[in-house]
């Protein structure tokens, strides 16, 4: 409920918008680097980037160059030149599809279930829903996808246990975003893809949240010793502009042909061009190694403030700039602590704080994230 005095944003959010987040009461009007500010100028810290999506922060001069220049040129043409979609769960729809007709091409009929895993998180369409874990995003909305099977997350015998010649694709994130900061071991990684070859299933890494630079590679999937059949990437790919991708190796490209897939928005050239910057910004070693350099930093500073704090933070999770502190108590009553600090952070789950800070933080972000979480959480 907003009350009387609240902003007439609130209050038409509150009347006509459908009410599928719990969303907190404020409206944020500007932002510049790392930060935000509200309608009253109150500043925040922005530890979630639009869900590690401003990767690049905000008002970035790079990004608003090529806007403006594409702003009058080419805005839209139809997608019958390259394949790009427009989110996350399009993205993961497009694997799936992509993966069932690969094995109906490759093995034959009956090759279709898909190997998904416990605290998993890949969308909220009908085959992007069916591969996510949580109960609660998936059975309200049954019957959804068919074929699937979930395995323990880390737990090598559960996959071997759910694996089978009418495996079509195993889905899985090298870090769990949603499911609580999980990273999936190497030795696991290792696992999945002896047991994929074997099975002769494609290997599909979701990358949608922990890819393009927020673990210190381009890819997080680049620190294990694996290579994925096909990857999603989404969410910071365009810093904000709705884009999602499949890439995908040639044998399973030479699978796809025309009219097997399509959508009318993917890949205009306003959105493919400011992904262009994006990919080509991350991508620079130079700012890779920035990310690397703030991850051990940050990373320093979780481990000083869990060591003063063992009863309270439990846990730490997560890699690189997609971090979680599992605590004792409520991961939602120090979300409100923290916004009402002005330091917004996110959660996973009941218990999970989740860090996701834009990739362009310096140490000083840092200090002052940790500093208000440590009188948060004290
Ligand atoms: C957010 C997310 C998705 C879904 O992306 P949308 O753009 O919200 O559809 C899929 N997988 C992962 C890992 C995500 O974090």
């Amino acid at each position: 409920m907003t009350s009387e005095s609240a902003s007439p944003a609130l209050h038409d959010a509150q009347n006509y918008l459908l009410q599928v987040y719990p969303r907190p009461d404020f409206v944020l009007e500007r932002g510049e680097g790392a930060y935000l500010y509200d309608e009253t100028g109150r500043r925040y810290l922005d530890f979630v980037a639009g869900i590690a999506v401003n990767a690049l922060g905000y008002g970035d001069a790079g990004i608003a160059r090529v806007l403006s220049e594409h702003a009058s040129g080419l805005i839209h043409v139809s997608n019958l030149y390259a394949f790009f979609c427009n989110s996350g769960a399009e993205a993961i729809e497009g694997a799936i599809k992509f993966a069932r007709r690969f094995a109906r091409d490759n093995v034959g009929e009956g090759k279709t279930t898909v190997v998904a895993f416990d605290g998993s998180f890949h969308g909220r369409t009908m085959g992007a829903v069916a591969i996510t874990a949580r109960e609660k995003y998936r059975t309200p909305f049954m019957p959804v996808m068919p074929d699937v099977r979930f395995a323990d997350y880390n737990d090598a015998a559960s996959l071997e246990h759910v694996m089978g010649d009418d495996v079509c694709a195993v889905v899985l994130e090298p870090v769990q975003g949603e499911g609580g900061l999980r990273v999936a071991t190497p030795e696991f990684m290792a696992r999945v893809r002896e047991l994929c070859d074997q099975h002769k299933a494609l290997l599909v890494l979701d990358e949608i949240q922990c890819g393009m630079g927020r673990t210190g590679t381009l890819w997080a999937h680049e620190t294990y010793n694996v290579r994925p059949d096909m990857l999603t990437t989404a969410k910071p790919l365009a810093n904000g502009l709705p884009i999602g991708a499949v890439l995908m190796n040639q044998c399973v490209a030479d699978a796809i042909h025309p009219g097997d897939h399509g959508t009318t928005f993917g890949g205009g050239p306003l959105v493919t061009a400011v992904a262009g910057a994006v990919l080509e910004r991350i991508s620079d070693p130079e700012f890779l190694a920035h990310v690397r350099a703030m991850s051990s930093y940050l990373d320093e500073s979780l481990h000083d403030l869990a060591s003063e704090l063992p009863g309270r933070i439990l846990e730490l999770r997560g890699r690189g700039l997609m971090r979680g502190l599992r605590i004792e108590g409520s991961a939602s009553a120090v979300r409100e602590a923290a916004h009402d600090a002005g330091l917004l952070v996110a959660t996973a789950g009941e218990d999970v704080v989740r860090l996701l800070p834009p990739l362009i933080i310096e140490n000083q972000h840092v200090d002052e994230a940790v500093g208000k979480l440590r009188r948060i959480l004290a």
